[in-house]
């Protein structure tokens, strides 16, 4: 049982290696990152049913009609959001937890706002096992952000809405980044707004994406 279990965790140990060197050739150029990924445990956070797609680059259910993006796309986010290790950091979406996971080896703190409890409550369990201890998970409507906490250096949107949350970019740190998917529902452009002054910001679309929906007053309504 023991060895089964360590053959199988080296299993996971190799898988990970992979996909870090897939990331890299896809054009993911953070060490740190590269990094992070490889020293995650992806599938921890996915039902057990999905282990063996953990390392694969796609997109596994978590339940409750949710999905946990691509790892290619959660590295290419986290890579935008050019973190040194000093910030302050808002997810809206903890879903799983993995990003949460991801970005407190990256970061100072995070603070991850989810709307389902249940989800919040397992990405809570798993965070706290791994010991993730400067993650704290709040249940709410994170298009409103957390205005007891701001201001955010980074601000990541794992869901896609309507269009960029006005809370959000005023709980943004002048100098801080904002990284997500905004647009058509089904269809987003991964958008990067730097925080240039009180009143001036600028953004570059990043990339494409596909993103289930970010559903609150700043957000889609839920159907
Ligand atoms: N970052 C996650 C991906 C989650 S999928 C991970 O690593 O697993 C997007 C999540 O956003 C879903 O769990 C969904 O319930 C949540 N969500 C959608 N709208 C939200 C909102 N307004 N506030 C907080 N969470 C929201």
């Amino acid at each position: 049982m023991e060895s089964s279990r360590s053959a199988a965790l080296e299993e996971f140990a190799l898988a990970r290696e992979r996909l870090v060197r897939r990331l890299s050739e896809r054009g993911v150029r953070d060490e740190r990152v590269l990094k992070a990924v490889y020293e995650t445990p992806r599938h921890r956070f996915l039902p057990e049913a999905f282990w063996g797609q953990a390392y694969k680059d796609t997109p596994v259910p978590i339940g409750e009609g949710q999905t946990i993006s691509a790892p290619g796309v959660v590295a290419t986010m986290t890579e935008a959001l050019s973190l040194a290790g000093h910030e302050q950091v808002l997810e809206v979406g903890t879903g799983s937890g993995y990003q949460a996971a991801l970005l407190h080896s990256l970061a100072a703190t995070v603070l991850s706002i989810e709307r389902i409890p249940v989800l919040a409550e397992q990405a809570e369990a798993i965070l706290s096992e791994m010991g993730c201890d400067r993650v704290k998970v709040r249940v709410g409507d994170g298009t409103q952000g957390a205005a007891d906490c701001a201001p955010f250096d980074r601000i990541l949107v794992t869901a896609g809405g309507p269009e960029l949350p006005l809370p959000l970019l005023s709980q943004l740190a002048i100098g801080g980044l904002l990284v997500g998917p905004f647009g058509r529902r089904g269809e987003q452009e991964l958008l990067r707004v730097q925080r240039a002054g009180a009143q001036r910001f600028t953004r570059e679309v990043i990339g494409r994406c596909r993103f289930v929906d970010l559903i609150g007053e700043a957000g889609w309504s839920a159907r």
